[in-house]
């Protein structure tokens, strides 16, 4: 039959691309659908002038080397992706906080990371050194709980600190190996990448994802992420998927409790499993007959905090970065070290909270952008409410207001003249993400990590997050959480669930 598929992945961002291309590699008749005319969601580029931004990546996470790879790294091989990644970064982050003169560049490798921070806060290196040997636990823990061999009892065995750190959170692990104070606002530089502070992050995701950064480096693809996202492109067309873009998905058809299709353009598609790259809360809430969710379902998409907001400048500047002064990739900018501080500052408000990251794509790839120029990238963070009740008459009013405040920050806590040298400004705000996304409040981040409801929570509740039969949730908004390698992963935790369907009823040969 014609409108009959295997499955159906709503959404090509990076969750939605990873599924597609694993069950297309296996053989299963697949259909993805994107809203969009191009692939990505966030992981994608646009052009403004002559410059060609990134539009979300800082950092590729657990990426390696071909020689050393990290989970990121072999997940692409195993697709047979091929991709030209510039992994020259030999700094994780500087944090620069000019009210208590604070620049922190702290170097990649575990040994060099661990001198540094002994160098800035003496006496830290002791603790540092045993969050390095958790993060690293973490990380293959982690991988351990996904194997056929997982069971409580073995986890137990392998890894006896892994439950008895589970669910503490950062700064109480911290705090309990008698790390300096000043030592902790350094390493939790990151919390921002998984949008929940340091009191509230689950220690474990967070020392593993540290030590990624730390022991693997980062990278960034050679033309954006953008690259990525086509490249997975190529791999799902190659094994025979299809990609419609310009399709928006308007519902979810379910039968008997199960999932059995999609409507597109009003029009019927039929499918034995359907796969959400679209956010949960999306799904529930809009893309599905209510009578046909379940009660938990709607109890617990809304028992779960929406995930972090950002507002984005992005500048094409008329200079390079050496002649502005720039000679970093990553600059957090805080106005204190402590996180906890800096993530009140973000709380239901839409006002600019002084917290900000500022990239400097040309200081990873010195040929990004033409000759002369180079390209800057600033990002703020908020959680809550603060951009909801923001009119369409002050909308742009704000926004402006903001982008000057996020320069003014960058300039003045960094000595720089940028406003004379732009060519180009771009401003997305969380209402950008929303349209562009489709999420809720326009969340890349799906829902924010508590003690209570972090990746090890979910991971073991999973079986009762599964309301609807054959339907299954790929990106931020699942159990791995946000970012681009999470993401990934999460597509392929849902094409694997598939493709074990499929082997089970015989619908696949090999
Ligand atoms: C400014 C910014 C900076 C970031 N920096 C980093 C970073 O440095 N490192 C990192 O790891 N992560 C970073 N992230 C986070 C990361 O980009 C996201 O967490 C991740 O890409 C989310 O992927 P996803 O699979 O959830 O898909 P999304 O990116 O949310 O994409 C979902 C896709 O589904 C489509 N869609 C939705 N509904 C429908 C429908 N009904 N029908 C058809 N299509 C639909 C949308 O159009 C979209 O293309 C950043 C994000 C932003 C915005």
């Amino acid at each position: 039959m014609p409108n009959q598929y295997d499955v159906i992945v709503i959404g090509a961002g990076n969750g939605g691309l990873a599924t597609a291309a694993f069950t297309a590699k296996n053989g299963l008749k697949t259909l993805l659908v994107e809203k969009h005319n191009i692939p990505g969601g966030s992981a994608t580029s646009f052009v403004r002038g002559r410059f060609e931004f990134e539009t979300s990546l800082h950092e590729l996470c657990t990426l390696g080397t071909k020689e050393n790879p990290g989970g990121i790294m072999k997940f692409f091989d195993m697709l047979g992706v091929d991709l030209e990644i510039a992994t020259s970064m030999d700094h994780t982050f500087r944090l620069i906080v000019p009210s208590e003169g604070i620049d922190a560049d702290m170097p990649c490798g575990p040994r060099e990371f661990i001198g540094k921070l002994e160098q800035l806060v003496p006496g830290s290196a002791p603790s540092m050194m045993q969050v390095a040997k958790y993060g690293g636990m973490a990380a293959e823990a982690y991988s351990f709980m996904d194997s056929p061999e997982f069971s409580i009892e073995a986890m137990n065995e392998r890894y006896p600190d892994f439950f008895r750190l589970a669910g503490h959170s950062v700064t109480e692990v911290l705090d309990e190996l008698g790390m300096p104070k000043a030592a902790q606002n350094i390493i939790t530089t990151y919390w921002g990448y998984l949008g929940a502070p340091p009191s509230e992050l689950d220690f474990l995701i967070y020392a593993r994802m540290l030590m990624g950064y730390i022991v693997y480096g980062a990278g960034m693809t050679r033309m954006r992420s953008h690259e990525l996202s086509m490249a997975l492109e190529k791999v799902i067309r190659d094994c025979g998927g299809q990609i419609w873009y310009n399709s928006e998905a308007e519902e979810i058809l379910v039968k008997d409790g199960k999932a059995c299709g999609v409507v597109i353009g009003g029009k019927e598609y039929l499918a034995k499993h359907v796969v959400s790259n679209s956010h949960p809360n999306m799904v529930y809430g809009s893309m599905i007959d209510p009578e046909q969710v379940p009660e938990g379902a709607f109890k617990l998409s809304n028992s779960r905090d929406i995930g972090a907001l950002f507002t984005t400048v992005y500048l094409g500047m008329n200079r390079t970065p050496q002649e502005l002064g720039i000679d970093s990739y990553s600059y957090f900018i805080a106005p204190s070290s402590d996180p906890e501080v800096q993530y009140r500052g973000a709380c239901n408000t839409r006002d600019f909270p002084n917290y900000v990251i500022m990239n400097c794509l040309n200081n990873v790839i010195p040929d990004c952008t033409p000759e002369g120029t180079c390209q800057l990238f600033f990002t703020t963070l908020y959680f809550g409410h603060g951009w909801d009740d923001v009119t369409p008459e002050e909308y742009a009013k704000i926004k402006n207001e903001t982008a000057e405040k996020i320069i003014d920050c960058a300039e003045k806590s960094l000595g720089l003249n940028l406003r004379p040298y732009i060519e180009e400004i771009v401003v997305a705000t969380p209402v950008t993400f929303a349209r562009y996304l489709n999420s809720p409040a326009g969340t890349p981040y799906g829902y924010q990590a508590h003690p209570w409801d972090s990746f090890i929570q979910r991971n073991l509740t999973k079986k009762d997050e599964s309301f609807i039969g054959n339907l299954y949730f790929a990106g931020a908004g699942t159990r791995r959480g946000d970012g681009y390698s999470s993401a990934y992963l999460s597509g392929l935790d849902a094409g694997q669930e598939v493709v074990r369907a499929e082997r089970q009823k015989g619908g696949i040969e090999r």
